[in-house]
């Protein structure tokens, strides 16, 4: 029986929201230039309209899922955990245990997999000779050459977790790398005893996806920015995806230029600065190497999440079980 599986955004923007405090207390005599999406809240002009105007006005990343039975039963996944600001809390905080397992929760069923979000610093120890250094495996032969404690500091991958929502719907926000076994859930899936479908079967493709897009670049972050996002989706090949997690470097209205730009529906003229940014700009260069041209070719549908938006999706078999 037929039923219906919603994501309603509660937050689009990252941990320190937009707009970014930094613009709002900006004054005149500022050696920054105002930013044209913090600036763009108040509507006041064309331009504001243009980059977004309120759509920019995010708060930091949540989500509902809603699913609805065929006899109108439903339940509600609220995202929980959000608003620390550190970036180092799980993408969604939900009682999971065992990260490699499916879970059901009010009847909706997720599959949790790991994602990397960055590094942190682990401290471990490091065992040092006081004489004859790291790596002189002879005996000791006084006190001084004996072996002394010490620790270091070193990066490790940080993961997190994203979540494949009734094997339909990506939510994945807080990560910018996806290791294998995360690529592998994606484009293959698991069978019903929990394991990798074998990555040599056909790829399959997801209705939908939320994708971080944190910032227009980032290098050595733990985000995506546009480049990153784009080669994603490229990869990835959803049917329908929504950026989220968006700073204050990226409009509403440019994001939705690039995607119809994609698509082959730009208005004319529409965002055309951004667009020679993203596509030919010393940063993204999303077009210098067929990236962009691919994405095209593809006609993938990809737009912003902006607070407050809901989208929906039919499901089949919904039977009420809550
Ligand atoms: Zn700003």
């Amino acid at each position: 029986m037929a039923g219906k599986l919603e994501i309603i955004v509660l937050g689009s923007g990252p941990s320190c929201t937009t707009p970014n405090l930094a613009c709002l207390t900006r004054d005149d005599s500022s050696i920054n230039a105002p930013c044209r999406c913090c600036s763009s809240i108040s509507e006041s002009t064309d331009d504001a309209m243009a980059a977004g105007g309120r759509k920019n006005m995010r708060g930091n990343t949540s989500a509902v899922v809603r699913k609805t039975w065929s006899d109108g039963t439903q339940s509600y996944l609220v995202q929980a955990g959000v608003g620390s600001g550190t970036g180092l809390k799980p993408a969604l905080d939900f009682k999971i245990i065992d990260a490699h397992k499916e879970i059901t929760i009010a009847g909706i069923n997720f599959l949790p997999f790991e994602v990397q979000h960055g590094t942190t610093d682990v401290t471990v120890p490091m065992t040092v000779s006081a004489a004859k250094g790291n790596h002189d495996t002879s005996v000791p032969s006084s006190p001084e050459e004996f072996s002394q404690e010490a620790t270091m500091k070193i990066k490790v991958p940080y993961m997190t977790l994203a979540l494949l929502i009734e094997d339909k719907i990506l939510w994945m926000t807080d990560t910018n790398v996806l290791p294998d076994r995360a690529w592998n859930i994606l484009l293959h899936g698991v069978n019903k005893e929990g394991a990798i479908v074998a990555p040599d079967s056909s790829k399959r493709k997801l209705p939908m996806a939320f994708i971080d897009l944190a910032d227009h670049m980032m290098i050595g972050r733990a985000h995506l920015d546009l480049r990153g996002f784009i080669e994603t989706l490229d990869r990835l090949e959803p049917e329908c995806t929504f950026a989220i997690g968006m700073n204050h470097t990226l409009c509403h209205g440019e994001i939705v230029a690039l995607g119809q730009e994609a698509e082959g529906q730009r208005p004319m003229g529409y965002e055309n600065a951004f667009i020679e940014k993203a596509l030919y700009g010393d940063i993204s260069k999303l077009a210098n190497d067929g990236l962009f041209a691919r994405i095209q070719q593809k006609r993938l549908h990809f737009r912003p999440a902006f607070d407050g938006m809901t989208v929906s999706m039919e499901l089949e078999d919904a039977m009420a079980n809550v």
